[in-house]
């Protein structure tokens, strides 16, 4: 087996490595994006579930008003009819009915009362609420523009690393280069793994002291454990 280029295997090591970490940033954006719109998405729905409780204690508290108008004027009514009573038991029933209205009255004009100081405290929510989704919309466009911004750059650096990895697989002796396609294809970036006393750093079992100094020498080798492609760790620069 010839053996390729002795920098050839740390480099594509180290190209799939930069590629996935790219990529990887590539796709975090609009990951984070979507999740600052779900939270304007969120705010709007709470928004919108307080205005339309705000339109029903609306409604409750007009229906409340009109029955107490209705009941005024039934009173005022009443109590014409009371002054003109033929008899006493007319000017009883009469009075009787005035008191009960009365009461519902006053029942309404609580309930009433409650309803707006239900009212009040929702306005304040949706002031609150309004403000916190022109907040959230702003936050999302703002990072929008930043995603979209440090895209075009994120795109020619792949670009690169894509351009250069094919120059170094060139560099891969053909009978190999099946098994190498496999193994990126199953463990992308962690298709090369480095030996580091005389040990694979992907699946961590020891190697064979004859195949830790063969894999020094250069020679292509495929860890017997994992299966990746074992490169000698290059000395640090
Ligand atoms: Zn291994």
């Amino acid at each position: 087996m010839s053996n390729p280029p002795s920098n050839t295997l740390p480099e594509l090591n180290r190209l799939h490595v930069a590629i996935q970490e790219v990529q990887e940033e590539i796709d975090r954006g609009p990951r984070l994006l979507k999740a600052r719109h779900n939270v304007t998405l969120g705010k709007q729905e709470d928004l919108e579930s307080q205005k339309l409780k705000l339109k029903q204690l609306r409604l409750a508290a007009d229906q409340k008003s009109l029955q107490l108008k209705t009941n005024e004027a039934k009173i005022v009514d009443l109590k014409g009819k009371l002054n003109q009573a033929a008899s006493n038991r007319e000017f009883d029933i009469f009075k009787g009915q005035i008191e009960a209205d009365k009461v519902a009255n006053s029942v309404l004009e609580d309930e009433i009362l409650e309803a707006l100081e239900k009212i009040d405290g929702v306005q304040v929510d949706i002031k609150k609420l309004e403000a916190e989704v022109v907040a959230a919309q702003a936050d999302e466009s703002k990072f929008s523009a930043e995603v979209d911004r440090k895209r075009g750059g994120l795109d020619e650096k792949l670009k690169a690393l894509q351009a250069e990895l094919l120059v170094v697989e060139n560099d891969i002796p053909p009978e190999i280069l099946p098994a190498y396609r496999r193994l990126v294809q199953a463990h992308g970036a962690g298709a090369l793994a480095a030996v580091e006393n005389a040990t694979c750093t992907s699946c961590y079992v020891r190697l064979t002291s004859q195949n830790a100094v063969s894999i020094l020498s250069g020679t292509i080798m495929f860890c017997r454990t994992c299966g990746r492609l074992l490169f000698a760790k290059p000395e640090e620069a």
